[in-house]
């Protein structure tokens, strides 16, 4: 199962096993190994951000 990330770069999602994204060949912040469970807490979290602001959007638009 192959999971994908960001590049930082070019903002295109390239596997997370690669060290270097596909597309403009900039390297990855995030490598494997340990730092593979800190990449998943973040990938939740951005999760957690964008429903906040879908929430927060939605309230924005019935309040008006
Ligand atoms: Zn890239």
């Amino acid at each position: 199962m192959n999971d994908f990330q960001i590049c930082p770069n070019c903002g295109r999602r390239t596997p997370e096993e690669n060290l270097r994204c596909i597309f403009c060949g900039d390297r990855l912040p995030v490598g494997r190994g340990t730092l593979g469970s800190f990449r998943f807490g973040r990938g939740r979290a951005i999760f957690i951000i964008v429903a906040l602001l879908v929430v927060f959007f939605f309230l924005r638009l019935y309040m008006r």
